[in-house]
């Protein structure tokens, strides 16, 4: 079941994110993580790029919460100025961590995204509560060693998730090639 591991939508950064259409789709919040997401592994405060973001998606109206494995300490000294609902040690991927991420919220679970740079983590995690993931690329190549030993299978189970995209695209294009067929056929007539 590698499905499990596969996030819905894949972006280079959260700024490329189409928040237009998770508005259309029904997402009412985000559940975010930290490092490597919203800044770069070893940044201690929000900068002015999560910042900005995260202020568009308050000013859009969505509920914002953190969700980071991260010490208390750490996820209170981001949080100092974006001020949005917080959890630390969450430990990702556990469901239960997304659900009583929800429950703050006080959103159902489908009607929220995950954002997060990891498979492992954020993305399984995310799946297992039947929520909405976006992986986005890390922000930063230099990682711990234990992140870093992470992203091997995980670049294995991407390659495999861009082949099926691919597929899909593929089918895609076929059947609106048939289409076009279709209404050509019919044109003449
Ligand atoms: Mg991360």
């Amino acid at each position: 079941m590698i499905e499990k591991y596969y996030p819905d939508l894949y972006y280079d950064s959260i700024r490329h994110i189409d928040l237009d259409m998770l508005e259309k789709k029904g997402i009412k919040g985000f559940i975010l993580d930290i490092d490597n997401t919203l800044v770069p592994m070893h940044s201690k405060d929000a900068d002015q790029n999560a910042i900005t973001w995260i202020g568009e998606l308050k000013k859009r109206g969505f509920k914002v919460c953190i969700l980071s494995n991260a010490a208390r300490k750490r996820v209170i000294r981001f949080n100092r100025e974006i001020a949005v609902t917080a959890i630390h040690r969450a430990y990702k991927p556990s469901g239960r961590a997304f659900l009583k991420a929800a429950d703050v919220l006080e959103l159902e679970p489908e009607s929220i995204a995950v954002v997060g740079d990891q498979v492992f983590t954020d993305i399984h995690g995310g799946n297992k509560a039947n929520m909405l993931t976006i992986l986005v690329k890390p922000i930063d190549k230099r990682e711990i060693l234990y992140v870093r030993v992470k992203r091997w299978p995980e670049k294995l189970i991407l390659a495999r998730y861009m082949k099926k995209l691919e597929h899909q695209l593929k089918r895609r294009e076929l059947w609106k090639k048939n289409r076009l067929a279709m209404e050509k056929a019919r044109y003449k007539k």
